[in-house]
């Protein structure tokens, strides 16, 4: 009997380490992958400082990056262009 117990927990352990490494790679995806649904607005309380604007896709205050080849600004996070609709949306109060 303990033999079968002892599989099964087997089982359930790498049931569980399988579930779990699934959970991280979704987690790392959306920390570090654009945002399904953009931010249409930086979020209440957040103050941008100077020359920082707020990455819809990335959900945090970044400083675009001169890209010289393309002639725009570049979130360096996500690579997403100053000229996309959703960055000047949510820019757009201030600028
Ligand atoms: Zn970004």
């Amino acid at each position: 009997m303990s033999e079968i117990f002892n599989l099964c927990d087997i089982l359930i352990y790498h049931r569980y380490w399988g579930n779990e490494m699934d959970n991280q790679t979704d987690m790392f995806s959306i920390i570090n992958i654009k945002n399904e649904s953009p931010d249409k607005d930086v979020p209440k309380g957040v103050k941008l400082k100077k020359r920082e604007m707020w990455c819809p896709y990335c959900s945090k205050p970044v400083i675009f990056i001169k890209d010289k080849t393309h002639g725009v600004k570049r979130c360096p996070y996500c690579n997403i262009s100053d000229k996309d609709y959703y960055v000047k949306v949510v820019n757009n109060n201030w600028l």
